[in-house]
């Protein structure tokens, strides 16, 4: 990485930290976070605007309604954390955030997270993976202990590990999931919910995906306890590989991550695949997706683990 990665005046500058989170959000003009009117007067402090429609009149912020809100952060604060949060390549830690901006830990351990859950994407509302002619594979893998067995002598096999389950459309994007184990009854449910039933299906041999796997135009399988990880075009190297990185930026840059919040350390990775350089995403547009992907998303919790 550069080293003055942070030349640019949104780093250094409240002024302008503000005009480019504004331009991010709202490159056609402020937009009310309540009611969505474009409407609006400018008031006497410079960012705060005022609804313009007659029901709403509040006030707002570039801030209002995002993962940014309520936090006593400085906007260059924000602006390199979202900088560092999109441009990483393995991930980015709050100790790093700490050491780049000389602030307090507490401080950015909150920009991490928040950054973090910027880029989540929401669950529902999203198209499923492939369709006619693509390809998805589907692999399941463990991570990391689960609390209870801390200190405890560890049993054999994977009962005691995080599982996560992983699927990539070739060519596109990764969506991963924490499950609490990976049982049938999750894997069946996930696949379901988020493979479009043209695609064909590649897996490993596992018995996870046998039933589900019926569903789709093709499930084909490798079997990795013959040593068998290519056979043709059939193969899960596009989500092992995946969750490798995964594993390695999480062992490099992250000390330890609460099982609560691992859904949300999936999501960054996830988020930085889905906009990989390979689709044409730079680090600006990634970290404007970032900003975008804060509106709407406000955290509860205040305490560091
Ligand atoms: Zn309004």
């Amino acid at each position: 990485m550069a080293r003055n990665q942070f030349a640019e005046p949104h780093f250094h500058d409240e002024e302008a930290a503000r005009k480019w989170f504004e331009a991010a959000r709202w490159p056609e003009g402020p937009i009310c976070p309540t009611c969505g009117s474009v409407r609006h007067y400018a008031t006497k402090k410079p960012g705060r605007y005022r609804c313009g429609e007659k029901e709403c009149r509040r006030d707002f912020t570039v801030m209002t309604g995002t993962v940014m809100e309520r936090s006593h952060a400085k906007l260059t604060q924000w602006a390199a954390a979202f900088h560092l949060g999109a441009s990483s390549k393995k991930g980015f830690s709050a100790h790093q955030l700490h050491r780049e901006l000389g602030c307090a830990y507490n401080t950015a351990w909150f920009l991490h997270h928040r950054v973090m859950e910027a880029m989540r994407r929401g669950g529902l509302d999203l198209p499923p993976l492939g369709g006619q002619g693509k390809v998805v594979e589907a692999d399941e893998t463990y991570f990391g202990n689960k609390p209870e067995t801390k200190g405890r002598p560890k049993k054999p096999g994977f009962g005691h590990k995080r599982a996560i389950i992983g699927l990539v459309e070739r060519g596109g994007e990764v969506r991963t999931f924490h499950v609490p184990a990976a049982h049938l009854h999750f894997v069946v449910d996930i696949v379901e919910k988020n493979i479009a039933r043209e695609s064909r299906l590649h897996t490993d041999e596992s018995k996870l995906y046998h039933w589900v796997g019926k569903q789709f135009a093709a499930h084909e399988t490798v079997t990795h306890s013959d040593y068998e990880y290519v056979r043709g075009d059939v193969t899960t190297n596009t989500i092992e590989s995946y969750f490798s990185v995964f594993k390695r930026g999480m062992r490099g840059v992250y000390q330890h991550c609460a099982e609560k919040h691992l859904h949300r350390y999936l999501a960054e990775f996830d988020f930085r695949h889905n906009y990989r350089a390979s689709l044409g995403y730079n680090d600006t547009d990634r970290t404007i997706a970032a900003v975008r992907g804060g509106e709407g998303k406000r955290l509860t919790y205040h305490q560091p683990h």
